[in-house]
């Protein structure tokens, strides 16, 4: 569903007036430029949607799939998901439209830098503060992160966050989208008083991928993982560890049983550990499903099917509405992406601050912070849920409520 609709229908729950609908439907600035490496042109767009509670912030991602449209309700979506975990940033999104996997490493700096040159007059430390999304990581955060000071003629480390720790990134963002989701994971499974044990996880990214990690190690059966090339279930339980090895190799995560690199044919298609496809991994018995990847792989159609108790939303808007109120009949509780995987732009706000402050926090400190945030901001929307709602619901009213203070004081 469209943002648009989904806030004019939620507007009466959160008491919004026609006024404040309409400021909070209508991003503030779209910025777009087609950048051109090797010969070929790109579309690239920074949509900044709202600063009432300050700067906009929001990562940039590098995919085919990339429009106007899409980003622009990515940076609504970042508006609300710094609200959520009360951090004093605004929302936005950067987007280009490339299929990164086609470029050499070269043109990939190139189309990183070119992003910056396009739009550096309205980014900064204190205006926009970019950083990583699908596709993107702390290395072409680096780049962009270059070019600017070179533009500006002065180091600006709080100009991007989710950068190399060499270059003044924060201890822990690398897992931060992960760990932030398994806190408020912990925290509802308390709630649920559930005893969950199994986990198939879609996308194997920066958020999949860690979170399998994390989830193994506080000893959940991970038994299923999943790339854009399908995955590898296994009724045992996986070592996440293990997988990533097949994938550096440059096999799919398919061959994990075989444990070398092998083709598609290979793959053992049945039997306790065997490939699994996108669609079907979904669907598996497990007590927890955590969509990783890309948005809209639960809806209308598969979502009779799903069997898991709660669905951790890591990838970003992976439920369509009319698939989010079946999951509420079906009593399956969805922790959406605007709490689940806010733990990556949190970290990025303890980044810019300790940019700001000229710092650097330890792990244990990073973590200790992050943990207080995911948390508090659980509790604050759990102790606002009532069972006829879905929690997305309560957390939008939530964090619209935040918003719209603000907004009365701009
Ligand atoms: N791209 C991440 C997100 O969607 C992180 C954004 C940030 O750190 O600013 O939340």
């Amino acid at each position: 569903m469209p943002y648009r609709t989904f806030l004019q229908q939620i507007a009466p729950l959160a008491q919004l007036s026609p006024g404040q609908v309409q400021k909070l439907t209508t991003p503030d600035r779209i910025l777009e430029a087609p950048l051109t490496v090797a010969g070929k042109s790109y579309p690239a767009y920074r949509v900044q949607f709202n600063n009432a509670r300050g700067p906009y912030k929001g990562g940039i991602r590098f995919h085919p799939h990339v429009t106007k449209e899409e980003v622009t309700s990515l940076a609504f979506w970042m508006t609300i998901k710094t609200a959520v975990v009360n951090i004093p940033f605004g929302g936005a999104k950067g987007g280009v439209s490339v299929n990164p996997k086609e470029l050499s490493e070269a043109e990939l700096e190139e189309l990183s830098r070119a992003y910056v040159r396009a739009f550096y007059k309205h980014l900064g430390p204190t205006k926009d503060i970019p950083a990583p999304d699908i596709n993107t990581n702390p290395q072409i955060m680096g780049w962009m992160l270059d070019e600017y000071e070179k533009l500006k003629g002065r180091k600006a480390p709080a100009f991007i966050t989710g950068k190399p720790l060499a270059l003044g990134g924060s201890t822990v963002r690398d897992i931060a989208t992960a760990l932030g989701g398994v806190y408020v994971l912990e925290e509802a499974l308390k709630k649920l008083k559930l005893k969950a044990k199994t986990v198939a996880i879609q996308g194997f990214g920066n958020a999949g991928m860690n979170a399998a990690k994390l989830l193994k190690e506080k000893g959940y059966a991970i038994v299923a993982v999943s790339d854009s090339q399908g995955g590898v279930y296994n009724e045992e339980g996986l070592d996440p560890y293990q997988a990533e090895e097949i994938k550096k190799a440059g096999g799919m995560l398919g061959c994990y049983c075989l444990g070398t690199v092998c083709s598609l044919e290979q793959m053992p298609k049945e039997g306790s550990c065997r490939f699994i496809a996108n669609e079907e991994l979904l669907e598996l018995p497990v007590d927890i499903l955590i969509p990783a990847a890309l948005g809209q792989v639960i809806t209308r159609d598969n979502a009779t099917r799903i069997k898991a108790k709660v669905v951790l939303e890591l990838a970003n808007g992976p439920t369509t509405a009319e698939a989010d109120e079946i999951l509420h009949q079906n009593n399956i509780l969805v922790i959406p992406d605007i709490l689940a995987n806010a733990g990556g732009v949190t970290v990025s706000y303890f980044e810019w601050q300790q940019n700001r402050k000229k710092e650097q926090w330890k792990e244990a400190v990073v973590r200790k912070k992050l943990e207080s945030k995911m948390k508090r901001a659980f509790k604050s929307i759990w102790r606002q849920h009532t069972p006829e709602r879905t929690l997305r619901t309560t957390a939008y009213i939530y964090a619209l409520q935040k918003i719209v203070q603000k907004l009365r004081r701009s």
